[in-house]
């Protein structure tokens, strides 16, 4: 499942021209939903908060000319009613609605009662990196009969892989897309992310297209032009097959090298986390070095790494980590903010 479209819908030029756009520069077979935002949950009041309804009406237009499936974020029950009169066909809940269960609750309650219903809601994972809370908002709208799809957009432009990994294991058979726009923040990490999600069998994507993302009025940096989506889902692949080393020398089924793709993936993110961690301490350091330099104290202390050094080695006993990696771990550390602090 392809869903492509602007952030925001900003003026019905904007619209149709990148829905046309879209129309012309996909394969002809590659069927894709019309995404675009109405009403815009931005951080600042002083932002661009979306044209609200008004859209809906460029919307309509859109699926008159192209036949293309239309899908807009909703986050009151006013604006779900608005989207459903109008025919939206998905309606999606934003990450910042998915994070609070008692708008979440009051909304699949309105579409229970609706007399309109959408093929399906979409729900973003929370901004918080809480997959239950994303699981239990997934049952909340499944146990008022509405058909979801989850779609993962990570946290503070982090893919927190983990929270889809256990969503996955949770809820095998909810469709899970990848929005790789909003993980990545920036344009240039769309295409890792897309190729990451074909890697771990997501079930579709979620992009960002504008026909001119430098003049987008939300998320600019992060939209691609309608051509550059063409291109880049074009040179990938959605089979991503198992390699044969993969398959022959572990013997494994697929689901289970499918299973180690998504602990890899969750440890390359945690190594990420781990040297960015290690560089902020050599920045910690290096301010000590300035301290000591300015009072004219030696950079070597070893009553203070003595007492670091004990403090991680009762730590290390309770976590069964080996004193003899946590030594040299340690060691290692304390000879690079040595250099730091030269
Ligand atoms: C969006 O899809 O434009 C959007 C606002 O997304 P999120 O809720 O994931 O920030
Ligand atoms: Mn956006």
């Amino acid at each position: 499942m392809l869903v492509l479209g602007p952030c925001a819908a900003e003026s019905r030029e904007q619209v149709i021209a990148t829905a046309e756009q879209l129309v012309k520069s996909m394969p002809s077979a590659t069927p894709f939903i019309f995404r675009a935002g109405a009403w815009k949950p931005r951080t600042s009041p002083d932002t661009f908060q979306g044209v609200g309804a008004q859209a809906l009406d460029w919307l309509r237009e859109v699926r008159e000319r192209f036949a293309l499936p239309l899908a807009t974020e909703i986050a009151t029950p006013e604006q779900l009613h608005l989207a459903l009169e109008a025919g939206i066909d998905y309606v999606w809940l934003g990450a910042r609605t998915s994070a609070n269960p008692i708008q979440v609750q009051q909304l699949a309650d309105e579409l229970c009662a609706s007399p309109h219903q959408p093929k399906a809601v979409m729900l973003k994972n929370p901004v918080n990196d809480d997959w239950q809370l994303w699981l239990g908002n997934i049952h909340r709208l499944s146990l008022a009969h509405i058909p979801v799809i989850a779609v993962h957009r990570g946290c503070n432009h982090h893919p927190c892989w983990e929270m889809a990994y256990r969503l996955r294991l949770a809820a095998p058979d909810i469709p899970l897309l990848l929005d790789p726009s909003h993980m990545a923040g920036t344009t240039e990490r769309i295409s890792d992310l897309v190729a990451t999600a074909h890697n771990l069998a997501y079930d579709g994507l979620m992009i960002e297209v504008h026909c001119r993302p430098a003049d987008a009025l939300s998320d600019a940096a992060q939209q691609l032009t309608p051509q550059q989506t063409a291109q880049l889902l074009n040179t990938q692949s959605p089979t991503a097959k198992l390699t044969n080393s993969e398959t022959h020398q572990h013997a494994v089924t697929n689901s289970e090298a499918l299973q180690l793709r998504w602990l890899r993936a969750m440890m390359d993110e945690v190594d990420d986390e781990l040297w960015q961690v290690l560089l902020k301490r050599m920045r910690v350091s290096r301010e000590i070095g300035d301290y000591k330099h300015r009072v004219g104290m030696p950079v070597l202390q070893p009553e203070r790494y003595s007492a670091i050094l004990q403090h991680r080695l009762d730590w290390a006993a309770e976590n069964n980590l080996s004193p003899d990696t946590v030594r040299q771990i340690m060691s290692a550390l304390h000879n690079e903010s040595c250099r730091w602090q030269h």
